[in-house]
Order: C-alpha cells, then structure tokens, then sequence
C-alpha cells in the first residue's frame, strides 16, 4: 500500500503529468495566468527535485492501516495499539502524540463498527494491549467487544475532550511526569496535529487546552502541576491560546519557560513547529491535508518513528510558505488519496485564488458570488460554431478550440457553443425570463441568480453537439456521442463538467451535461485524477445548495 510514485523534477520547464495512460506535456504554471501570480512566481524559491511517494488506503480507515504497516513492517510490532475514532477529531487528536510517545500504534476505527480492514491490521499487530480512545459515544462498545477479541482492552474517556485529553496524558506520564509540555487548542484539530511528531519525539505530552480563556482550567493547571511540568510550547497564535494563558504560565514558570510557536495560520504554523524542531525539511517529510484531520493523524505515529517532519497542505496546491519549506525536502510523502491530497501537491503547485473573480480557480456558486461590476478581461469569440457571438477568456476560448478539434478528430463529432461570457446584467435578464417560462423551482435548479452563474467568469460555456441524429441543442447533449467524450475528455483540455447528476445537494444545481468549467489543465487533471464529482469537495468547500 506504501507505494513509490513518479520521480518529477520540477525546476524543468516541462513536465510530464500522466493519469489515466494520457500524457500531458505542460508548462508547472500553465494553471497560473494570472499577473498578480506571475509576480508572486518571479520571486518565489523554486521547489528542488523530489521523490514523492503516498500512504494511502481507500478511505481514512485504509489510509490509518498503511500508516501503520509503514510504520511497522514484517515482524515488528507495538506493545500498545491506541484506537481512536476517525469521525470526529476531539478525541482522536489527543491521542496521536500519547501514541507516539507510549511507541504504540494508532488505527483509526468507525464509531459503531470497527473496520475489516482495521481489524486485520490489529490481529497482524497482535499488540499485548490496545487502548481505546473516549466514551461510548465516540467508540461504541460494539468496537470495543470486537477488539477485546484480539487483546486486552482498556478505555480511556472523560466528560468532555479536554478531559479525556487530560486522562489521556496522565494515563501515560502520571508514573514519569512531564518537565516540558506542549499546549495547544481542543478547539480545532490542525496545531494539535502538528505538534503530535515532534512532541512524540521529545517524548513530551501534548496537552489539549480550552485555549480562549483567559486562565487555564483548574485541572489542566493541577495537570501540569502533577507532572512536575517547568517548561511549555504553545502551539498556535494568540487567537487560539490566550495571552491571557501565556502570562499565567510565564508567571508561574519563569519568563524564559515558555515559548510559542505559531504562524499566521494552520499551515503557518506548522511550519514554525516543524523549523524550530527539524531545521531546514530535508531528507523526508510528510504532507496531509489541513482540512481534515484524520490522514494528518493516522500518520503522525509513523512520521514521529521516522522522526520527520509532519506539514500540512491545502488538498490541491500547497500555500507559498509551505511550498518554500518543502522545496528543500528530499521525499514527500503525501498522506491519503489523491482525493485528500492532490498530485498537484506533490508537483509542488502554487495556489492560486480560489475568491478572486480573475482567478483561474475561482469557486462561484450560491453561497459565493461574484462582484457585481466583474467584468472578465482578455474576452474573445472561439473560432469554433457559435450561437450568436459568445466570448470566453482568452486561454479558455484557446482550450475550446483545441477541445472541439480533438472531438472531432477523435471521432465523437462537431460540438459548439451556445452560451459563453454572460455580464451579471444579462444573467438577470435569463434569470428573469425562466422564472416567467418554467416557474422558480426549476428555473433554481438550473439558472443561477445574478452574480452567481460561472459565466460571468468568462470562463464558463455551454456546448451543443452538431450533426447528432439524436439531439439537436445543448439539453441532450450528455446523450450523444459528443457529450460522452465530453464527460470523459474534457480535463485534458483544462475543463471539468461543473454540475454532474446527484450532486445538487453540493453545487445547488441540477445534471447540466453542457456545462463546462475552464479551470486549467493541471487543476483539471487532478481533478479527475481524485475522483470528486463536484468542484466544492475537490476545493475542500462547503457545500452551496442553496443561496
Ligand atoms: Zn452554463
């Protein structure tokens, strides 16, 4: 499952990006045609060569069972296998460094069954006990009997996460005690998983803290003072542990006992953790996702074994400051599928914006609209069969015309376009007219409000087959051939199908065979390449289905 991928040298001018047995030459910034990023480019570190490899199983449960036979192949076995839940991150996140400093495993389970595939890799382990992590509400004892079939079973639980986060702690330093402790927020699960490594190598307890208080609670001071504890890491801003925190601790252990390392934000912060434990990332590192925190977890006790660096990404480009911080790394290994974490973030990929209406990456639906004066530039009419004159952006009117050419070429037959740009005064106006035609609901359905539609991106077209024997306008064109290839070329071409059946629950919009999105070759190939039906998932986005 642990499996070494392709080898990309990423400082040459092309690169070679193949999925699905298609091979795509293309410039690394094909996606990035945007001038505020051209600038941003110009200066930026240049990532160095990279290996990169993935963990990964076929959901967090799979993924949290390859972490655990990367971390312990063949024969070799931990005494203790703690058992968290993947479904929330409370009492899960505790747990991750406990683990690594008890050198036990960590699995992830289903709250009301424990996974087939979890439950093979506990027998493989044959650990001479394994510890479950929270109450009954969180692993029913419906897991717990299954595992007690394989060893002896203890629960550790509290009322509430930073109780449990609490017990926890103790349940593993009570005997030792703690000289150095790291804190961070229970709030939120992305500091508490970095610190996981690095505190598992200090062998150091990680101490989940109400962090927007002012004082920390009664027991999570009697905690620190059991443990004889003299020195502290915050983990993350002042935003989610106090100042007001801070000072206690400066007050009760000395100015110079306590340090914080956070950054602007989870990826930020990451990488300050990561700089002042490891130096300069290179040799291995692992990357996860930041918008979840189960993958992040189920490798944070490989990673701490390793004793490298865990950092986190956005699931489909990785943030300026972390792509520096990698660029010095030797092997990346991505944490998850490519629907976690995108082979874009093993290229190393800049992200561009994803609520800037210019962005080639612009997320619009009903819960993100555009300004209503957005007018696209560079705006032209593809050399291909119009309805009227329609207008796209430049590289998305380029990418049709190749797109169109290959349809043909390949076989599937001629394709036009019936609607492209749109300003937000003439989405009014289609708007207004469907609700007279077909009533709101449908008319909700299927036409977005002003400042909603895509096509006000220029980067949006509808597209009708030509010469069809079965249908003769863009409604049926997911019934011909033309659609067909389509649905299963266009993100060569840099378009995804925006509005798939089933989906309207996520992009608030019914099965639109016709619609394509211009998002840029390399967005688009990892978008097929991850299997998400909808640009929301893939972007890591809430749902929009409705405004
Ligand atoms: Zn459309």
């Amino acid at each position: 499952m642990l499996a070494i991928h392709h080898r990309r040298t990423l400082a040459a001018p092309l690169i070679a990006l193949v999925i699905g047995g298609v091979t795509l030459s293309m410039a690394p910034s094909a996606a990035g045609a945007v001038s505020a990023d051209a600038t941003v480019r110009a200066t930026a570190v240049e990532p160095a060569a990279a290996t990169v490899d993935r963990i990964r199983g076929s959901d967090r449960y799979g993924t949290s069972v390859a972490a655990s036979q990367a971390a312990f192949p063949g024969d070799s076995a931990p005494e203790v296998v703690y058992l968290v839940t993947g479904a929330d991150f409370p009492d899960a996140v505790a747990a991750g460094p406990v683990a690594g400093a008890d050198d036990g495993g960590l699995l992830l389970t289903a709250p009301d069954s424990l996974p087939v595939s979890v439950e093979a890799e506990l027998r493989r382990l044959s650990p001479e006990r394994i510890v479950i992590v929270g109450g009954a509400g969180a692993i029913s004892s419906t897991v717990a009997a299954s595992a007690a079939a394989i060893a002896p079973v203890t629960r550790v639980s509290g009322g509430n996460r930073y109780a449990t986060a609490e017990n926890l702690v103790r349940s593993l330093f009570a005997a030792t005690g703690a000289p150095h402790v790291f804190l961070a927020t229970g709030a939120s699960f992305p500091d508490a998983l970095t610190a996981g490594p690095v505190a598992a190598i200090a062998g150091a307890p990680v101490v989940l803290i109400d962090g927007g208080r002012s004082t920390l609670t009664a027991s999570a001071r009697e905690l620190l003072d059991d443990l004889g504890t003299s020195t502290v890491t915050i983990v993350g801003g002042t935003s989610v542990v106090s100042t007001g925190i801070e000072q206690q601790l400066r007050d009760a252990f000395g100015e110079d006992a306590v340090q914080r390392h956070s950054g602007g934000d989870r990826y930020a912060t990451a990488i300050a953790v990561n700089d002042r434990a490891f130096g300069e990332a290179a040799g291995r590192v692992f990357v996860a996702t930041g918008t979840g925190f189960a993958d992040a977890l189920a490798v944070a006790v490989y990673a701490a074994l390793e004793q490298r660096p865990l950092y986190l990404s956005l699931p489909y480009c990785v943030p300026d400051a972390v792509r520096t911080a990698l660029a010095a790394a030797d092997q990346l290994t991505l944490v998850g599928g490519a629907a976690a974490v995108s082979p874009g973030v093993g290229r190393l990929e800049r992200c561009l914006s994803i609520g800037n209406a210019s962005s080639m990456w612009v997320l619009v639906n009903k819960r993100n609209p555009l300004p209503s004066s957005y007018v696209p530039s560079g705006l032209r009419s593809p050399s291909i069969p119009n309805v009227g004159t329609q207008y796209l952006r430049s590289a998305a009117a380029s990418a049709l015309e190749d797109m169109v050419a290959a349809a043909r070429s390949e076989g599937a037959g001629r394709i036009g376009i019936t609607s492209g740009y749109r300003s937000y005064a003439s989405q009014r106006s289609i708007y207004n007219q469907s609700l007279q035609s077909r009533g709101y609901a449908t008319t909700e359905l299927y036409v977005a409000r002003p400042g909603h539609s895509e096509h006000q991106t220029g980067l949006a077209a509808d597209l009708y087959p030509i010469g069809a024997s079965n249908c003769s306008n863009y409604r049926c064109l997911g019934d011909t051939a033309q659609g067909r290839w389509l649905r299963d070329n266009a993100w060569r071409f840099g378009f995804i199908l925006r509005y798939e059946p089933s989906q309207s629950s996520i992009t608030g919009y019914g099965y639109e065979s016709w619609h394509f999105r211009y998002v840029g070759p390399t967005l688009a190939a990892d978008y097929e390449a991850s299997g998400h039906r909808t640009f929301e998932q893939f972007l890591g986005q809430p749902a929009a289905p409705s405004y």
